[in-house]
Order: structure tokens, then sequence, then C-alpha cells
């Protein structure tokens, strides 16, 4: 077919003349030019050229019932229809955020009872942040505001979610993070662990130096400890067993709450409905959104603890005021989408296949092990990553691998899957609703990736 990008009024054109990506080389890209997806069904999207790709990242982890869902546009149209808009401040609600709270509370660990609704993670991420300090302002703690994440973990872009990221190009020359973001280490057992260390020493020497940090810093300048039960973006890193388990302990210890950013693994993505639950965390705020509404409106939510909920609201009688909210917070039409969406999680029993497909995916993977640009298989669910090495004897990693991750999409675009590649590793992430016929087209055409990468 002719190059799109060769006709002066194209999309691609005009895509290259006006816009700057977000995490895209913007130079690369007047080069290389947009792929433009046009429209997409189930597991599979189509781009303006005819090429039809399984999402095998499920968009960005965040397209759990597939593309093209009747029922969401149905509720999308109907809420329009009836009230497209209302918003949360100074007393006002609207039934479908009312009836949103109250489904994601009895959903949410026990003991998180109370939600606020934002718009991406990124921003429900920088409102964990904003509520600790209000919080430990209000019980009279004003030097307990600093915030311990992890190397390699990621909460996103804005300014306090970019300082709790802990990944160098979310920081370098964005002058991030602030003072007060603390990172430890990360617990990739593969990467980081000692000679002959196994998984449980990993995960206490790696405990051990959160209590050093937390004792060097001094307890009483600790406010939280945010983590993603499985880091996503940071290489879809599975901790060892018992890696949470030794993180709380020492968080209860010195009273440093724990928050879980769930906007990746909430809503059965590990195949189970939350992350927490695969490791019994016992987090006391809950970071959502992706799955929420399975991305096709923009949504986040977090659950605090009734204890922070009294904190919050004590102080907000004091004050006159809770000053924080955005003109969208609880928007109508998405949490509508959102209940939907919720609605079919559970009625499908996407849980449970996201359970089963992704045995059949961990599998299927797990036979590329011996190949020889693989280092490391993992995942959960339906999450995986293929971490690839230069030498898998010495482990050594590709430098950089952004020559070779975005070799492997593009080669992976030739063969119709899209996939991510995630610090050294390639990221697998489809929809919820895959089957296994499919699952099994992802690891063909996977392989076919890997092989003509390689
Ligand atoms: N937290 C986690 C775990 C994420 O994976 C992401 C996005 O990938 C975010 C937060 C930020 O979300 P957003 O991109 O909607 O701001």
């Amino acid at each position: 077919s002719a190059d799109p990008a060769a006709l002066p009024n194209s999309p691609h054109a005009r895509d290259k003349a006006y816009a700057l990506h977000p995490y895209t080389n913007a130079r690369a890209h007047e080069r290389r030019g947009p792929t433009v997806i046009e429209s997409g069904k189930g597991i599979y999207v189509r781009d303006d050229q005819g090429n039809e790709y399984i999402e095998g990242l499920a968009g960005l982890w965040s397209v759990a019932v597939g593309f093209g869902e009747e029922r969401l546009v149905e509720a999308a149209a109907a809420q329009m229809r009836r009230l497209p808009y209302y918003h949360s401040f100074s007393h006002k609600a609207n039934n479908p955020a009312i009836d949103l709270a109250e489904k994601v509370a009895s959903l949410a660990p026990a003991g998180l009872n109370r939600v606020f609704f934002a718009n991406s993670g990124s921003e429900a991420n920088d409102t964990v942040v904003k509520l600790l300090w209000y919080f430990n302002n209000a019980r009279g703690r004003p030097q307990k505001k600093k915030i311990i994440s992890r190397i390699r973990g990621y909460h996103g872009i804005t300014v306090a979610s970019g300082s709790m990221t802990g990944l160098p190009w979310n920081h370098r020359d964005f002058d991030l993070p602030l003072p007060n973001f603390l990172h430890t280490a990360c617990p990739h057992h593969y990467r980081h662990a000692w000679e002959g260390e196994s998984e449980e020493e990993f995960a206490s020497r790696l405990a051990g130096q959160l209590e050093q940090l937390i004792l060097a810093e001094g307890p009483a300048t600790i406010a939280a400890f945010i983590g993603e039960p499985v880091m996503g973006a940071g290489g879809v890193l599975v901790p060892p067993r018992t890696y949470w388990q030794k993180v709380q302990a020492v968080c209860r210890k010195y009273d440093v709450l724990i928050i879980a950013d769930e906007v990746i693994t909430g809503f059965g993505r590990t195949g189970r409905m939350f992350g927490c639950e695969l490791f019994d965390i016992k987090p006391d705020m809950l970071v959502l959104s992706k799955q929420i509404t399975s991305s096709y409106l923009p949504l986040s939510a977090i659950v605090i603890s009734d204890e922070l909920y009294a904190g919050i609201a004590d102080n907000s009688d004091r004050l006159g005021n809770f000053g924080h909210g955005f003109t969208t917070s609880g928007h109508p039409v998405a949490t509508a989408v959102a209940l939907e969406n919720i609605r079919i999680i559970e009625e499908d029993g996407l849980v449970a296949n996201a359970a089963a497909m992704g045995e059949r995916l961990q599998a299927g993977l797990g036979e590329l092990r011996d190949h020889p640009m693989v280092g490391e298989v993992r995942g959960v669910g339906l999450i995986a990553a293929v971490e690839l090495v230069a030498d898998p004897a010495t482990k050594r990693a590709f430098d950089p691998l952004g020559k070779v991750g975005a070799a492997f999409f593009e080669r992976g675009h030739g063969h119709g899957l899209i996939v991510r590649a995630v610090q050294d590793s390639i990221a697998l992430c489809p929809p919820l609703i895959i089957n296994a016929e499919q699952v099994d087209e992802v690891l063909k055409r996977f392989r076919l990736t890997l092989d003509d990468t390689y």
C-alpha cells in the first residue's frame, strides 16, 4: 500500500505536524509517524491501513472487557441523555457515582469504605499524597509526611505521583522527585538477589532495608509506603511470596500506612479481584483506575480506611471545608460506565477467566525459557513479562533494551501483535475476555516476533 505519510493531508502527516505524543521520542515520531488505530472488537484492534492486531496489552493494561462492548456504549449513551455531567462539590451527588462508591466499597478489602473519585491514576495518587498530609496535620503530626515507594515502581507522572514513581525517565530533566519522596529497593529477585540467595532471604533483606531507611529518616517523619502488589510498568515484577507480609510488618511497627496502587492489578488482572488478595495485603488506601471502566472513559477511585476518613472528615469540619476535588470527580457518565463494566466482569466471570487463561498464558510463555534471548519469564494471571537478555548465562542485559524493544514492537506489528517493552522486558496483558484459542494465538505470534527479533 502507498506510504500513508506521503499524502500531505493524511492523518499521518497531520499527526506528525501537530501532536506531541506521551511516552514517545518526538524526533523519532517525526520520522516514523503514527500507527493510527481506528477500530476495535474483542481482543483485536485495526489500524487505518487495514491491519488487524491482537491488543496484547489491552491498550495500556486496561481494556478488561475488550473493545466494542456495546453494553458500555449503551450505558454511556443512556446516562448522557439523562444527565451528561454534574459535579460533586458542595453536597451535590448523582446516582451513578453513589452506586459506584457503594459497589467499590463493597468489593474493597475490609475496613476500606470511603471512596473519592478522580480521573486518572496520577490524579488519584496525587490525591493520596494530599490526603496523607492533610490527615497527619489534622492529627497533630506535621512531621509525618515522607512517602516511601520503590525503585521501578510506577505511580504516574504528575508532580507528586511522578515523585513516587521510581523510573529514571520520569525524573530526568523534570526535576523530580520532590524532596521527602524516598525510594527503597525493588523486589526483582532475578536481577537483584545475591548469588545463591533464596526468594525468602531476598524478601527478608529488602524488608530489612526498608526498616533501615525508616529508622535513618526517623519513623516520626514517614507517613506511608506505596506499592503495586505486582509491579507493572517497572517490568511486571511479581515479588517473592512472603515479601508483602514482611514489608507490612515493618510498616505496622513504625505506624507507616500502606497504600496499594492497584491501577493495573485491580478488577481481576491477576486472577483475583484485587492484587492485595494474592499476598494478603491489608492496605489503608486502595488506588484504582484503568480496568474500573475498561478505560472506555477516564476514571480513578481511591478507597480509604475508616480511620483515615475519620481524621479527614473531622479536619474538614474544623476548617469548614475539604478543599480538594476535581471538576469531574464522580462524573456521572464515567461512573455509569464503570458500574456496567464491573457488572460484566462479575456476570461473565472474568476474574476466574483471568485465572484460567492466565495459567495457560504463563505455561505457554514458560516454554520460551530456553530461547537464547530470554532471561526470565514471569507473571500471574493475565499479566506477564519476558525479560530479554543479550546473554542468558551472565544475564547481561541489552544495552539499551530501547533498540531491541523498539524492534520487537515493530516486528510484533508485522505479526499482528501489539505488546509493550517495559524496562528490560516485553509485557503481555491481554483483555480479560481472552479465550484459550486466542491465548494460543498470542503465544504463537509472540514466539514468531521473538525469533524475528533474534
Ligand atoms: N499507577 C499505576 C500502577 C499505573 O500503572 C499507572 C499507569 O500506568 C498509574 C498509576 C498512572 O495512571 P495514569 O496514567 O492514568 O495517570
